[in-house]
């Protein structure tokens, strides 16, 4: 199969992805094929590297993504092993300018790979970034446990109280999580319907908590993504952990936290 070349630049984000990809793994919010990444490339090839390589694979993705190359983690491939070998386990790919397929340009190289079945949330959210945030190239997903625990929580049905509670936690949770969780309603996975809500998510908030399964985050790269999942998650935890002692914590007051808004 014929392949590109890698630019540097890219090779930067790739590393930083198997970083990424090690701390998802110790963290346990990476069990089997559970989670996925993406990164848009577009601006990093020119339309003559990528044209004609690789077969193009039928898909209906947004008109407007015509021509992206995204950088993306393969269907039932496990994260962890985008530690040390990442062209098995994730490809990049070129949209057609149709939109109406993609071909495979770089890795993919296990048997019978194919991209995520999260292709259309992740295009879809690259699509609204371009639009909307356009310095957010990298898009995770993941199963970030104290998160999942919240989701299942009667606070989900409340997200402003659950913010709240998220950030009265300690100020780093306000400061780097400034517009807080979404509460995004269950939808099935891989399904039009869950890029739809996902989406709403990011118009208001810096993490989509799907409900009773995961959460996703965009940011300038791969390490930014996982920031803001990781101090959100150190909110839920530290409210669990306070409850698993049996108490409701005192929290920052009000007052507290919007003299924080300064650092944001
Ligand atoms: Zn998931």
């Amino acid at each position: 199969m014929n392949t590109i070349k890698i630019p540097v630049e890219v090779e930067k984000e790739l590393n930083k992805i198997s970083k990424v990809a090690g701390y998802l793994w110790q963290r346990e919010w990476a069990e089997r094929n559970a989670g996925n990444i993406s990164l848009n490339l577009t601006s990093f090839f020119k339309k003559e590297d990528v044209l004609g390589i690789g077969e193009v694979v039928p898909f209906e993705f947004p008109k407007e993504v015509g021509g992206y190359v995204l950088f993306i983690t393969g269907t039932g491939c496990y994260l962890r092993s985008l530690i040390d070998n990442i062209e098995e386990a994730a490809c990049i790919l070129y949209i057609n300018e149709e939109a109406t397929g993609y071909s495979i340009i770089w890795g993919g190289k296990r048997e019978g790979f194919g991209p995520t079945c999260e292709l259309i949330s992740h295009a879809s959210i690259h699509l609204f970034n371009t639009q909307n945030n356009p310095t957010h190239l990298a898009v995770l997903h993941t199963h970030p446990i104290e998160l999942i625990v919240m989701s299942h929580h009667p606070l989900f049905d409340n997200e402003a109280e659950l913010n709240r509670q998220i950030w009265m936690m300690c100020p780093e949770v306000k400061v780097f999580v400034p517009k807080g969780v979404h509460c995004t309603p269950y939808a099935l996975s891989s399904t039009v319907e869950l890029a739809k809500v996902t989406i709403e998510a990011f118009k208001t908030r810096n993490v989509s908590l799907w409900e009773k399964h995961g959460a996703t985050s965009t940011g300038e790269d791969v390490e930014k993504a996982w920031d803001y999942l990781d101090v959100a998650n150190k909110g839920a935890k530290l409210l669990l952990t306070a409850w698993g002692a049996g108490f409701q914590p005192a929290g920052l007051s009000n007052e507290q936290l919007t003299e924080l808004e300064q650092f944001i």
